[in-house]
């Protein structure tokens, strides 16, 4: 061999050595563990990264439990397995691999610990959702593109009275009245197909007991990657039914008290007018601005019992006790209810000898003048209205009688609601006010009010007052 032929050979000898030990520190120069160990579990081979093992892992040393048994089962298997080993506060995923043929075990770790935590957080995060999801307050629902239920919380439960289980894979129309369905089923298709977001959307649901609620919907649809086919639409209610029957119930009362207040006006300034009038008599221009003063008092009592129930509803009801005769007051509320009905009698029936009670006097004569004037009200002209009052025990019981239209069993329960307006005669005479202000004043002094009544011969509605205790 020529001697340049000679140096050639000895370069490229050196070249692939320094190669083979480039190679060789390959594994020694991983970040993750690897190792190499024998048949017996000894270590051959160990890098600087199984450091971050919780074992010892010098080259000699023999593999600990678990590791030593698993390295025996992969070498007799043939086959390789994974597990997930804790570190010096990390956690490995380890694989061990036979090398059969030369009888060693091959063991590559890879740290997972931010993996793990990443899931960890994940978990949390469902389970966080999830919780949300099911004991939000509000009703919440989730429906796939063929429109099948695939969640539905607690609350959607309670407003429904169906189980989850019992509806999932059900369509969710299952959930909407019969008749509202068509309307309904085009909305919750425009967020599905459409892509709609509904903001306020109104669609009513069926309890299974028959009863519907209204319900604001808002919702969102989920779409795959490419945002273009939609995964699922999840639905968030909000009942909005007592605020309807509020809202409702609140411009019907506007209406009425528009009306109630337009027919004394209309006389008071009608009368007015025609009294200014030169040419008319005195006695014409007298019985004008007594029509006038009755248009007055009318109005005057609206707005009184207007007032007081607002009071007690921003909870501003404050009494001004005094020590007063029921008789007295009785006597005065009779005078002014009588100037409005003078065709009805009414006679104040209280004996001169029942004890003084300590209550607000202008309350007092409130609820005697609404319980008298409907009393009127309510009864036939020239017919009696007596107002009574009685000692029992360490309370007054009075009461206010007349031979009027009576008031149907069924119906006395609700009459001390507000706006609470039964029988025929109802629609033409009042705004529902009258009682349930008397029933927020008796009760103020810890009184109690109720009617006793028969339809077609009259009502008796009796309330009363606690007597002062004779040590107080
Ligand atoms: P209104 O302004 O309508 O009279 P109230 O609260 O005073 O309001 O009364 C509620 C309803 O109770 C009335 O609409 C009427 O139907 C019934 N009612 C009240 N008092 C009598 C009565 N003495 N006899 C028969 N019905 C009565």
């Amino acid at each position: 061999m020529a001697a340049n032929e000679k140096k050639q050979l000895i370069s490229e000898l050196a070249q692939v050595h320094q190669q083979l030990e480039d190679l060789a520190r390959f594994p020694q120069e991983n970040p993750n563990p690897v190792l190499r160990v024998a048949r017996d579990g000894s270590i051959l081979f160990a890098n600087t990264a199984c450091s971050k093992l919780n074992f010892n892992c010098q080259p000699g040393q023999l593999l600990p439990e678990p590791y030593l048994q698993i390295a025996a089962e992969v070498l007799d298997s043939g086959s390789s397995q994974i597990i997930e080993a804790e570190g010096k506060n990390r956690i490995f995923m380890v694989n061990f691999v036979p090398i059969t043929g030369a009888g060693y075990v091959n063991i590559y770790g890879s740290d997972i610990t931010e993996h793990k935590k990443t899931e960890e957080n994940l978990r949390q995060t469902r389970d966080y959702l999830d919780n949300l999801f099911t004991y939000a307050n509000a009703p919440i629902i989730v429906w796939n593109p063929e429109l099948e239920i695939t969640r539905f919380n607690h609350a959607f439960e309670r407003l429904t009275g169906r189980s989850a289980s019992e509806v999932l894979g059900k369509k969710v129309d299952l959930l909407i009245p019969a008749d509202e369905r068509v309307e309904a089923l085009k909305k919750i298709n425009g967020t599905t197909s459409g892509g709609e977001r509904w903001e306020v959307v109104e669609i009513p649901i069926q309890h299974v007991d028959g009863s519907i609620r209204t319900i604001l919907w808002n919702s969102a649809t989920l779409f795959d990657t490419d945002g273009k086919i939609p995964l699922a639409t999840i639905a968030q209610g909000q009942d909005i039914t007592e605020l309807k029957a509020i809202n409702k119930m609140k411009d019907e009362f506007i209406g009425l008290v528009s009306h109630e207040l337009r027919t004394p006006l209309t006389v008071v300034t009608g009368a007015i007018n025609t009294a200014m009038d030169k040419r008319i008599s005195e006695e014409e221009r007298y019985e004008l601005l007594e029509d006038a003063a009755w248009g007055a008092e009318s109005l005057d009592s609206i707005l009184n019992n207007l007032l007081e129930l607002s009071r007690h509803q921003a909870g501003r009801l404050t009494l001004d006790k005094k020590t007063v005769s029921i008789r007295e007051i009785a006597d005065k509320a009779a005078l002014i209810v009588g100037n409005q009905h003078p065709k009805h009698t009414i006679r104040v029936d209280i004996s001169g000898e029942l004890p003084p009670v300590i209550v607000d006097p202008v309350r007092l004569e409130r609820i005697f003048t609404n319980l008298i004037d409907n009393a009127c009200k309510y009864s036939p002209e020239g017919s009696e209205v007596r107002v009574f009052a009685q000692r029992d025990r360490n309370e007054i019981v009075v009461g206010v009688s007349d031979h009027g239209v009576g008031i149907a069993v069924e119906d006395q329960a609700g009459l001390f609601e507000p706006f609470s307006r039964v029988g025929p005669e109802a629609r033409t005479k009042g705004i529902g006010l009258g009682l349930v202000v008397c029933k927020r004043l008796v009760e103020a002094h810890d009184g109690r009010i109720w009617v006793e009544s028969k339809p077609g011969e009259g009502s008796i509605f009796l309330f009363t007052f606690p007597l002062p205790k004779p040590d107080g």
